[in-house]
């Protein structure tokens, strides 16, 4: 079973403007494939249920324009505009479903595939396809590892069939306020989770979808240990995709864009994938492989 995460932000703050150094070290894991059956021609919807424990809900967004998971929504918008695809996406909370008291406070991937099973209620069919996310109330807990509990995992991917766990107090511990709505820290780390799982959950990078331009982070001058914890990811740093992801300007650009634009200006949407990231995903999308690429007639 391939288990990706994406933990440990470690954040700093100056006073007026708020930046952040965030260091996610370690999706350690091998890659396998795993597309999603959306970039089947056949398949034309992506669903993405988004389920949440007991004091795990998603922040609010209380501007009352965009969604909660607004930065997720705006994402996905822009990656699925030109594939002739749907994706729907519960992004706003009313729309997700509370699935109450899970026991324990600490999980396996066993455990987490699991509760996803019980609860995931999407039902597919040949033209569709979907991503189950869980915020869970507790920590990831690595079978592999001799670490017990993995406190500073945000996010973690299991196997191939689009699960996703997000560790809602990993995020709530990143800043002292623990309000509904988080602060724009909170915020945008629990978005660019989900979007990271979510890339690859669909088999970025060279994961089950061909990379286009070369992007692949294969660190030749990297032990093993580190080699294996770049696999499957994107060597731009600047990409939600990196596999440790300094995202100080991600977060001025989402601050920015959370005062000034509420996301419904299209020509201001901002994409945390890059270039490669999106071009990659673009063309699976559309059933292209990068091959024939002028043959446009
Ligand atoms: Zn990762
Ligand atoms: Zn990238």
């Amino acid at each position: 079973m391939v288990v990706y995460c994406l933990q440990n932000y470690q954040i700093s703050f100056s006073f007026l403007f708020v930046s952040c150094l965030v260091a996610l070290s370690g999706c350690s894991n091998v890659p396998a494939p795993s597309v999603l059956a959306i970039t089947r021609p056949e398949v034309t919807k992506l669903y993405i249920e988004v389920d949440y424990e007991n004091g795990a809900k998603p922040y609010v967004n209380l501007s009352d324009v965009g969604a909660d998971l607004e930065l997720v929504q705006e994402n996905l918008d822009v990656l699925f505009a030109a594939s002739g695809k749907q994706v729907i996406a519960e992004t706003d909370v009313d729309d997700m479903e509370n699935i109450g008291e899970i026991e324990g406070e600490t999980f396996t991937s066993t455990q987490l595939l699991e509760i996803s099973n019980r609860h995931r209620t999407f039902v597919e069919d040949v033209t569709s396809t979907s991503i189950h996310i869980m915020f869970i109330d507790g920590f990831f807990r690595d079978e592999k590892k001799d670490v017990e509990v993995q406190e500073g995992v945000v996010g973690v991917t299991i196997g191939d069939g689009g699960t996703i766990a997000i560790f809602k107090p990993v995020i709530a511990q990143m800043d002292r306020s623990q309000s509904e709505t988080g602060t724009l820290l909170q915020r945008y780390v629990e978005q660019s989770t989900i979007l990271h799982e979510f890339g690859h959950a669909v088999g970025l990078v060279e994961n089950g979808i061909p990379a286009i331009n070369d992007h692949h982070d294969d660190c030749e001058e990297c032990d093993e240990e580190e080699a294996k914890e770049r696999s499957g990811h994107c060597e731009n740093p600047n990409c939600v995709m990196y596999y440790q992801n300094s995202g100080g300007l991600g977060f001025e650009n989402f601050r920015f864009q959370v005062r000034f634009f509420q996301g419904d200006d299209a020509s201001q949407r901002f994409l945390l994938f890059d270039d490669d990231c999106q071009l990659d995903l673009q063309t699976a999308l559309r059933g292209e492989q990068g091959e024939d690429e002028d043959d446009a007639s």
